[in-house]
């Protein structure tokens, strides 16, 4: 398993930088999971074509992990018309707020489906299951597991023990830093990178990648930060790069 990170910025981007998107590819399989600003155009370096995406997971839909949908919609769809996409992928995301949840949809380029606690998604020996976060919107951390791995992506979220308890011995903790802990006020919405760290060392985590960025931070300070609460593997996301589970 492998994930590819095709943007890490929010809430909006640094000069030449993507927001949230990343690319999971497990055996025989492609997940793309949050597509933001930047990240579709990203997403296409990375693949022949976007009919070799499988599966779409939106964790939550503020502008800078949705952004890019909102064309990838015109790609998918325009494309079926003229009979030039064959495939029909199947779009997860939180069905509220409603009016953007019906957004994402654009001539039956996607089936669109809600996530909710309960559902749980079997594809290709994976286990894909959600739980909910504590974020203004519904938003949902995501974990994809096999027998061997389990990968779990925090979404944006306040500190919450359900994240500690979701994360419980992942190989890889995808992880949301959104502010360093002297920004923090008791209404910011994200974790710190010092909670990250937390949370990373309550659940046992095997590797902690933390994206998500403050554009303007030095992301040495926020890696530090991390560095404080996690003595385990800890890794700095960046753009385009992959990291193996
Ligand atoms: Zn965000
Ligand atoms: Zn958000």
């Amino acid at each position: 398993m492998q994930l590819t990170i095709l943007g890490n910025w929010g809430p909006y981007p640094n000069a030449g930088g993507a927001c949230s998107g990343y690319l999971f590819e497990g055996e025989g399989i492609k997940i793309l999971i949050d597509c933001g600003n930047g990240t579709l155009s990203r997403l296409q370096q990375r693949l022949t074509t976007l009919e070799e995406l499988d599966l779409i997971i939106l964790s939550h839909l503020h502008s800078d992990h949705i952004s890019d949908a909102m064309i990838l919609r015109y790609a998918v769809g325009i494309n079926k018309m003229k009979g030039l996409f064959h495939k029909t992928i199947p779009l997860y995301a939180p069905a509220t707020p409603e009016e953007d949840f019906q957004k994402l949809q654009y001539e039956n380029a996607f089936v669109l489906q809600p996530i909710d606690e309960n559902l749980v998604i079997y594809e290709k020996g994976l286990k894909i299951c959600f739980r909910k976060m504590d974020h203004p919107v519904e938003a949902y951390a995501v974990a994809i597991e096999n027998d061997e791995k389990k990968f779990v992506f925090s979404a944006d979220t306040r500190y919450c023990s359900q994240l500690v308890d979701f994360s419980k011995n992942a190989d890889l903790l995808l992880c949301e830093a959104g502010v360093l802990e002297r920004d923090k006020a008791t209404t910011t919405p994200h974790l710190s990178a010092l909670e990250a760290g937390q949370i990373a060392t309550q659940a046992q985590v095997k590797k902690l990648v933390l994206t998500h960025f403050w554009p303007g931070y030095h992301l040495q300070e926020v890696l530090e930060e991390a560095r404080n609460a996690y003595d385990g593997e800890l890794i700095l996301s960046e753009e385009m790069q992959s990291y193996e589970l």
